[in-house]
């Protein structure tokens, strides 16, 4: 197996099948077939010809994607749309679980509610952690 040319981005397919397009960076053989525009400067040319052979790639690209795309039945798009949802559920659920460092403090001070109250924990934490930042 062959490196792939440094510069290489990897697209993947959206419905993750597990298909790929490796899409090399513009070389000079792209390039030569860019005609240029008369009579610019060449800085100016250089950028135009560097825009040009990027616009080439983000078309090829583009070919590609639709190309694998189109063999993907309806059903197949229905199933991903599906499973993203089932897994933005999942993640949510575990976010709503975490605990944070905060609330596993107030459970091991066992901080009595009626004495100093929740929010004026949250308020004493917040005046400790500026503090704390602005000594560093
Ligand atoms: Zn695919």
């Amino acid at each position: 197996m062959t490196d792939p040319v440094p510069g290489t981005v990897r697209y993947f397919c959206p419905l993750e099948c597990g298909w790929h397009y490796d899409q090399p960076p513009p070389s000079l053989a792209d390039m030569a077939g860019i005609v240029p525009a008369s009579s610019a400067y060449l800085p100016e040319f250089i950028s135009w010809m560097a825009r040009q052979a990027m616009r080439r790639c983000a078309e090829l690209v583009d070919q590609a994607a639709r190309e694998h795309l189109a063999t993907h039945t309806t059903e197949e798009f229905a199933q991903a749309i599906h499973d993203l949802r089932v897994r933005c559920e999942n993640l949510a659920r575990q976010q709503a679980q975490q605990t944070s460092p905060r609330d596993d403090l107030w459970e091991s001070l066992g901080i009595d509610p009626d004495r100093v109250s929740r929010e004026e924990f949250e308020e004493y934490m917040d005046v400790h952690d500026r503090k704390t930042r602005n000594r560093t």
